[in-house]
């Protein structure tokens, strides 16, 4: 049995919550109990936590059956195949990374970065980051190390940590630099990377904001954090409801809309550079949440269905309707991918 405690207030506006999904269980997993999702009253803010939720000493035992630490997208390869030769002339095109695309490529990419959902999903690659401010990256959750992968292919010097050894393991015999255990223990110097890169971390760290100012002591005044996350005003949250992947409970301690997660980076010292959504994983989280749905009240854990399993036509219909409405600026999108830079700390740390 998980152990828990009350949580009454929202961490980042101090509102109180009010219920919003009860009695959800965990179907990725399997974790014993019933949790309750609440959602801060407050219009400016809209933060979702897990009402009461698993004590600090309690969370390694909710990752034990196996859990992925890596990114919830799909890996792609990054071969010599037309798709990832277009793939990359669109970074180079609208990111600045030199791909020495050819002529019929890049008219190519021209033609296809037009396409919301083939555009979103070259450019959440490498996170939106531009080349020009390529250096020193810490990727915090780093799992297998594919992100790194991809981001020290494009010029990027980085290096991970992450808490699951098993994973860590896997990075350092691709010959990634990856370490295990918190951020804290590292005791990296001040002011040492360009950029930290959060992707799918902070929704399940019991004090967001304590990362985040350790996220500040360690990047340069130049830098930025790049954080990824679940989005709580999803279309996805909307149409799947309690069985949205984005819940994932209880591992998911808090769930932010784009409001909530920039107020959290205000108290930590940082201030918005971009906030989007995009729906690149939207349609393998409606395949989820309806694998969820089926296996509720069965008592059996349905796990994430296999990456490469087809998605009903459906489904990718209404993924591609979010990405529309991305693409218009409508805060449709399963995942919120913000950027903030450091601004000096108001007061005596
Ligand atoms: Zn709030």
């Amino acid at each position: 049995v998980i152990r828990t405690e009350p949580r009454a207030r929202c961490l980042a506006c101090g509102s109180e919550g009010a219920p919003l999904h009860e009695g959800i269980s965990d179907l990725m997993l399997g974790t014993p109990g019933r949790w309750r999702i609440v959602r801060c009253r407050s219009e400016e803010c809209g933060l979702l936590w897990l009402d009461p939720r698993p004590v600090p000493e309690d969370l390694a035992s909710l990752y034990a059956g196996g859990y992925f630490t890596h990114d919830a997208e799909p890996e792609r390869g990054q071969g010599p195949g037309l798709r990832d030769r277009v793939r990359r002339a669109i970074q180079e095109r609208l990111l600045g990374y030199p791909a020495r695309a050819s002529v019929p490529d890049r008219a190519l990419a021209m033609w296809v970065s037009l396409v919301p959902w083939f555009r979103a999903a070259a450019l959440r690659d490498l996170y939106w980051l531009p080349a020009r401010e390529t250096g020193r990256l810490l990727d915090i959750g780093c799992g297998n190390g594919r992100p790194m992968q991809r981001l020290i292919g494009a010029g990027w010097w980085a290096i991970g940590i992450d808490a699951d050894a098993q994973a860590v393991a896997a990075a350092r015999s691709a010959g990634l630099d990856a370490r295990v255990g918190t951020l804290r223990a590292q005791q990296f110097p001040n002011g040492h990377f360009d950029v930290v890169l959060m992707s799918h971390v902070i929704e399940h760290v019991p004090d967001p904001i304590g990362e985040l100012r350790e996220c500040h002591r360690i990047l340069k005044p130049s830098g930025s954090i790049v954080i990824a996350t679940p989005n709580a005003l999803s279309l996805g949250h909307r149409f799947s409801g309690r069985h949205w992947p984005g819940l994932d409970v209880p591992r998911h301690l808090q769930v932010f809309t784009p409001k909530a997660l920039t107020r959290i980076a205000a108290m930590s010292d940082f201030a918005p550079v971009s906030v989007r959504t995009h729906a690149g994983i939207a349609a393998n989280w409606l395949l989820a949440s309806h694998c969820w749905r089926d296996a509720e009240g069965t008592g059996r854990a349905a796990g994430l269905p296999a990456p490469d399993t087809r998605v009903p036509p459906r489904w990718v219909a209404l993924a591609r309707l979010q990405s529309i409405g991305c693409a218009l600026g409508v805060g449709w999108g399963d995942e919120l991918v913000a950027r903030y830079a450091p601004v000096p700390a108001a007061g005596p740390v």
